[in-house]
């Protein structure tokens, strides 16, 4: 098995799902998580590319938030579209990154991208409320490549 497979299980994914759904419900962003095992390239350059494969950068308000999980190198980065950092503080990230690495560190991992995902939503919240006409235009689902 791959070290994505054993990451979570199926039960962890759908409470991840559903923090995903809540979190969405306080903002128009649109939050996404991104699996894969190991990256050779950097981290973070690996994020913005997965952000474009999953054709993250088209959404309306340019407002999309990867969390991309490299698992066997414990490795995360929170990378947000350009709607948002034209908005916010370079350390806009830093409370979100927090929670998450504090249950990682733990290996509590379903529970650091829950938390991590409903602060990213209330975050978010402050500059991207979330309007009645919201669409869903990003897939909740955990992607893995
Ligand atoms: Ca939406
Ligand atoms: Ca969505």
């Amino acid at each position: 098995m791959s070290k994505v497979e054993e990451f979570l299980t199926h039960e962890e994914e759908q409470e991840i799902i559903s923090a995903i759904r809540i979190a969405e419900k306080n903002t128009s962003g649109e939050i996404r998580v991104h699996l894969e095992d190991s990256s050779e390239k950097d981290h973070y350059e690996r994020a913005l590319e997965v952000f474009y494969l999953l054709q993250m950068h088209k959404t309306a308000q340019a407002n999309g938030v990867l969390i991309y999980v490299a698992v066997k190198d414990h490795k995360f980065v929170i990378c947000g579209d350009k709607g948002i950092n034209d908005l916010v503080a370079k350390d806009f990230w830093n409370t979100t990154k927090n929670v998450i690495q504090n249950h990682f560190k733990k290996g509590q991992f379903k529970q650091g991208l829950v938390e991590g995902i409903l602060k990213a939503g209330s975050e978010l919240k402050a500059h991207f409320p979330w309007q009645v006409d919201d669409k869903d235009e990003l897939s909740n689902e955990i992607s893995k490549g």
